[in-house]
């Protein structure tokens, strides 16, 4: 029985692992939960689950939840803002922490629970972006395993195992190409209702904004350069829209190793969370004479700028993947509240990085700096250039 720690639990991710544990009841136990705002939501997973302690962003939020917890006699201790996240994390009762919380806010959690010891599943990409090398040389100290919770990462994971990562050829990953790779309309125009309606995934907005742009799939190339150790020229993106492949391994003997399912979520959650074992799941079973037909094409890199944001930010490094993710994440609110056009996204997100001078000697601090740099930085141009 693995103990839990699912951070983010009212967002997509984090309600769909709620849906797995409360099936393998005897695998996985929830110990504690934290979410953003969303008290509803979790004052019905308390009341399904019973967790130890849970934590909320706002403080009066926390004090409201404390009230409910005396007047319906649950024992949950309440917990809150940054402090909290990092008190779920390093709890001597869990073994794994689910990192779902979008967006660089995640971070400090992430690295205090592999501080304590924890194995962490991770679903939080930009933490990866911001401070891969640092989390990932950490594990390594601690002895803890930091394994991918998104569907591609989880793929590659499993075509690795039992292989030698020196052996990697490269890393084929996959993208479904988002709503928009087929479009031939304008993309200054594409609205916010557009970019939200993915073909295949459903996911949060953030997440969903990124997949529209492709910096999705630029930020899943580097968190893959990352967690698997290759350099980024050895990632290769095709789009696959059936999201059948959920991405692919070569090695040097010219075998590749692809991951097969239905796109369902639930499949890398679970496998994260009960690795190394294999248990039964309820996903659909997949049937390949069903789908007929699995296509893959190369992805435009001039419909797509964001992509080639990406392998720039990766390849020179330092602080400027920090710099693209927080300037991203500006600029992906920025349009999702109608400031700005779709197109914009990326041309922000490029100003920034070429505003910023790249730091090289990374300290823990530095990210932080970076990554507020970065913030402001993107903020003041749209109120300068952009906003409609
Ligand atoms: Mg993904």
């Amino acid at each position: 029985m693995k103990r839990i720690a699912i951070l983010g639990s009212s967002g997509s991710i984090g309600k769909q692992a709620i849906d797995l544990a409360s099936k393998m009841k005897e695998e996985v136990y929830v110990e504690v939960l934290a979410v953003g705002s969303n008290l509803k939501v979790l004052k019905a997973q308390i009341k399904k689950f019973n967790p130890s302690a849970v934590s909320i962003a706002n403080d009066l939020d926390a004090i409201e939840l404390k009230k409910w917890c005396i007047s319906n006699k649950i024992k949950t201790n309440v917990y809150s803002g940054q402090s909290g996240l990092e008190k779920l994390a390093t709890m001597p009762k869990v073994d794994t922490v689910l990192a779902a919380i979008v967006g660089s806010v995640g971070l400090k959690s992430i690295i205090a629970a592999i501080k304590a010891k924890k194995n962490v599943a991770l679903a939080n990409k930009e933490s990866l972006v911001m401070a891969g090398d640092y989390i990932i040389k950490l594990a390594e100290k601690n002895g803890v395993s930091v394994l991918p919770v998104d569907s591609e990462h989880s793929a590659i994971f499993q075509c690795c195992v039992g292989e030698k990562k020196s052996q990697i050829r490269k890393i084929i990953l996959t993208a479904s190409g988002g709503p928009f790779y087929k479009y031939a309309g304008d993309f200054s125009k594409i609205t916010v209702e557009q970019a939200l309606a993915h073909p295949t995934w459903k996911m949060g907005k953030k997440i969903t904004i990124d997949s529209a742009t492709l910096m999705n799939k630029g930020l899943e190339a580097i968190e893959a350069s990352i967690l698997f150790g290759v350099p980024i020229d050895k990632v290769e993106i095709v789009i696959h829209p059936q999201s059948i492949v959920h991405s692919m391994v070569e090695y040097i003997d010219g075998s590749i190793i692809a991951q097969l399912s239905t796109p369902d979520m639930r499949l890398p959650i679970q496998y994260a969370l009960t690795y190394p074992e294999r248990f039964k799941s309820n996903i659909k079973f997949l049937n390949l004479v069903e789908v007929g037909r699995l296509e893959f094409y190369k992805p435009d890199f001039n419909k797509f700028p964001c992509l080639k944001l990406a392998y720039l930010a990766a390849e020179k490094g330092g602080s400027l993947p920090t710099v693209m993710n927080a300037s991203n994440e500006i600029a992906v609110k920025s349009f999702l509240d109608k400031e700005i056009k779709f197109t914009d996204i990326a041309k922000i997100v490029d100003k920034t990085m070429k505003a910023h001078k790249i730091s090289k000697n990374i300290f823990f601090e530095n990210f932080f700096e970076s990554d507020s740099w970065a913030r402001v930085y993107a903020r003041n141009l749209i109120e300068k250039e952009f906003k409609l």
